[in-house]
């Protein structure tokens, strides 16, 4: 049996007829920028994150970009990202010319160690950024109590999240701001490149409004130096169709985690691991392998599609080689780097599929490395 990583396509044909007359519901209508969709979904989006507001924008990146921005973060500011993440995290704090303090991960996570977070702050420091990595929340309670004790702003990186939650609640606005990305293969998907900030606070997300559509609230009046950055009718209406399916694809994604943690050899690979007060959305199924090069192979001669995510830390990655960061600066960045695997994993995978995986990784654990 063939076992395709991810099947994007497979949401649009089980939802065709909706989203086909949702998009044309919108070149019908003769409104392509802003307007009563992308409104619609920015007050749907919210709603279902718990959070007061919600503001459309053009990709995650930009998500985080204009969210440092309206927090007034630049220059001679210093914003803690983990040292493993996908690269967007780290652009964005650079883009706003602001200083990168990568703080590792705890391995067993995956996410932002918050022991370290309070070790690397400096007078300087002014945002942390959790990255909600693989669909699992960060830790948050630490990083709030430790954001409140220095003044300094939260911005929550759930590209990878819609739907987790976190002490009961979903992400969506425990930390200042919340950045998420509709590209095609998030949970919450567009058909394109898009993405939203989430917030309680209402001077911020007007903030991240006004920043993204030129600096303009009234047309051809320019309050700030502003960016193009919005969210797409289009997309915006595809979005809301699939936001009504987003906790049953979820649930199929926690039940496929859950055999995987149940069935799959631990002495072969290690699954992320959540305490408590987290609900992971799993955007990833990611584990830790020791041969990991050859259990890889090994599943690919099977039919078994798998992914590195991510195979150089950012650190390590020649966009960054002005920060001299030799080989050993992020050591668990890196080691994750070379141990990580992520396996089949979508709602549109079926069961047989992942008997497929599991009796794959299971016949080459029996046969050793
Ligand atoms: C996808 C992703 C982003 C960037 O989102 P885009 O919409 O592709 O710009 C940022 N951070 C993380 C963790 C991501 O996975």
């Amino acid at each position: 049996m063939i076992v395709p990583f991810l099947d994007v396509r497979a949401s649009y044909a089980s939802l065709k007829p909706e989203i086909d007359a949702a998009v044309l519901r919108v070149l019908d209508s003769g409104w392509y920028i802003l307007g009563a969709e992308v409104e619609a979904f920015e007050a749907e989006f919210a709603a279902y994150c718990e959070a007061r507001h919600c503001v459309g924008v053009a990709s995650g990146l930009d998500a985080l970009v204009l969210s440092l921005r309206a927090s007034g973060i630049g220059p001679g500011d210093e914003v803690i990202v983990p040292s493993n993440t996908f690269i967007a995290t780290w652009l964005a704090v650079s883009q706003v010319g602001a200083t990168i303090v990568p703080v590792e991960p705890d391995p067993k996570t995956h996410t932002i160690d918050p022991r370290r977070v309070e070790d690397a702050l400096t007078s300087k420091t002014r945002a942390i950024i959790p990255v909600h990595l693989y669909g699992v929340p960060a830790d948050l309670d630490p990083l709030l109590e430790i954001a409140k004790r220095h003044g300094l702003r939260v911005i929550e990186d759930a590209a990878q999240a819609h739907g987790a939650r976190y002490g009961g609640r979903r992400i969506g606005a425990h930390g200042d701001i919340v950045c998420w990305s509709f590209y095609p293969g998030k949970n919450l998907g567009a058909f394109g490149d898009g993405g939203a900030i989430t917030t309680d606070d209402a001077d911020l997300a007007a903030q991240v409004r006004l920043l993204g559509n030129y600096g303009s609230r009234q047309k051809y009046k320019n309050e700030v130096q502003g960016y193009n950055s919005r969210l797409d009718p289009i997309h915006a209406a595809a979005l809301r169709v699939k936001l009504t399916h987003l906790d049953a694809w979820n649930d199929r994604r926690r039940a496929i985690q859950a055999r995987y943690t149940a069935e799959l050899p631990a002495d072969l690979m290690k699954v992320q691991r959540v305490s408590q007060v987290m609900e992971p959305v799993w955007h990833l199924s990611v584990v830790r392998c020791a041969h990991r090069e050859k259990v890889q192979a090994a599943l690919t001669a099977r039919g078994i599609a798998t992914l590195i995510h991510y195979p150089i830390p950012p650190h390590r990655q020649d966009a960054y080689a002005m920060l001299a960061k030799e080989e050993g600066s992020y050591p668990i960045a890196e080691e994750l780097a070379r141990q990580v695997l992520s396996l089949p994993m979508g709602p549109a995978m079926s069961d047989e599929m992942q008997d497929a995986v599991i009796a794959a990784v299971n016949e080459i654990a029996a046969a050793g490395l």
